[in-house]
């Protein structure tokens, strides 16, 4: 693991390089951006060009025993603290019932543990590396405890927060870091990305892309075929609606508000094919769109384009996903919306 491993985010690892080359790197970094982006993997290889056993100019080798230790998570000196739900070494070693019992916070306890850690010399690299995965899920014991490490922090230390939301943390430990924002990384990269990785066709590559909203590790955990599936049966159920009697639209639309989660799911697809319908108006570009893998054949609009009638539904969809959030009946917000979808 080092700094040529990790794909896009040049910004970000310029930064760190330039200031691992002038020694200028700040005592705490926040790295900030969408799951699965890269940030964890961009914290290694700090952490490995700090620990690096070769010296090579702003970078680790990635090669090295001590690069390959902290790249495995066994490095004495580079420590990560996550919540117990989220740390596959730790939930590996539990058994099926405690698995159940992990907890989704950082909690106060572990935190006092790893402020321990790093007021410690460095036992074999040269900087101690503390990096909080997830801090959004310090609570706030967790975060008060951890502004005193910041306020001090031990010399030979680097502290390195990551999260995709920087909002959750105190403003005051916000204001201490230095921080680096991860952006997407662009489509026709990640589409490039995961046809070589996944040995996927061009269009299946672009499909999961278009899905994985700029988020590699997204991508690489997509299941290709369940995605296109759910998309195939949402065009069904649109196109099935018009020919429907209205009992069989009510039949239809309580089955489907039973699973409250699957209806979410459908609203997001439902406001995901809009989208398409729009930006295909705009651009004509099919390579643009999400459904375009998933049904070739209707990639563009079923009928004559109505800007107006598009903009309708979508603003019906979203209406129907904020009720769905205020916990309004389920099976009151499908009824209405498939009522009103079939008999424009
Ligand atoms: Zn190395």
């Amino acid at each position: 693991m080092n700094f040529s491993s990790i794909i896009g985010h040049d910004r970000a690892v310029d930064i760190l390089r330039r200031a691992l080359a002038n020694d200028a790197l700040a005592h705490a970094y926040l790295f900030s951006g969408e799951p699965g982006i890269g940030k964890r993997l961009t914290a290694y290889a700090l952490a490995a060009a700090l620990n690096c056993e070769v010296p090579v100019p702003a970078g680790g080798c990635g090669a090295c025993p001590a690069c390959r230790r902290i790249a495995g998570g066994t490095h004495p000196d580079v420590r990560v603290v996550m919540p117990e739900s989220r740390d596959e070494q730790l939930l590996a070693t539990w058994s099926s019932k405690d698995i159940e019992k992990a907890s989704d916070e950082i909690k106060i306890d572990q935190i006092r543990r790893a402020q321990e850690s790093i007021s410690l010399k460095p036992s074999e690299g040269r900087k101690k590396i503390l990096i909080v995965d997830g801090a959004e899920a310090m609570n706030e014991a967790s975060q008060n405890a951890f502004l005193k490490t910041l306020e001090e922090p031990p010399g030979d230390s680097l502290i390195i927060l990551i999260t995709s939301l920087p909002q959750s943390l105190l403003p005051t430990i916000r204001s201490r870091c230095q921080t680096l924002v991860f952006q997407p990384l662009p489509r026709h990269t990640l589409a490039e990305v995961i046809r070589e990785n996944r040995g996927l066709s061009e269009e299946d590559a672009w499909f999961i892309a278009a899905l994985s909203r700029g988020s590699l590790g997204r991508a690489l955990a997509m299941d290709v075929q369940k995605e296109k599936a759910e998309r195939e049966q949402f065009l069904a159920l649109r196109e099935g609606l018009a020919g429907m009697r209205d009992d069989e639209i009510l039949t239809l639309a309580d089955g489907i508000a039973k699973d409250r989660d699957g209806f979410d799911r459908l609203l997001d697809i439902g406001i995901e094919r809009l989208r398409d319908l729009l930006v295909f108006h705009e651009t004509g570009d099919a390579r643009l769109l999400v459904f375009a893998g998933a049904a070739e054949s209707r990639a563009g609009s079923p009928g004559p384009f109505v800007l107006e009638k598009v903009l309708q539904d979508m603003e019906l969809l979203n209406r129907c996903r904020g009720l769905l959030e205020r916990r309004i009946s389920a099976q009151l917000v499908a009824e209405n919306l498939f009522l009103k979808l079939a008999r424009p």
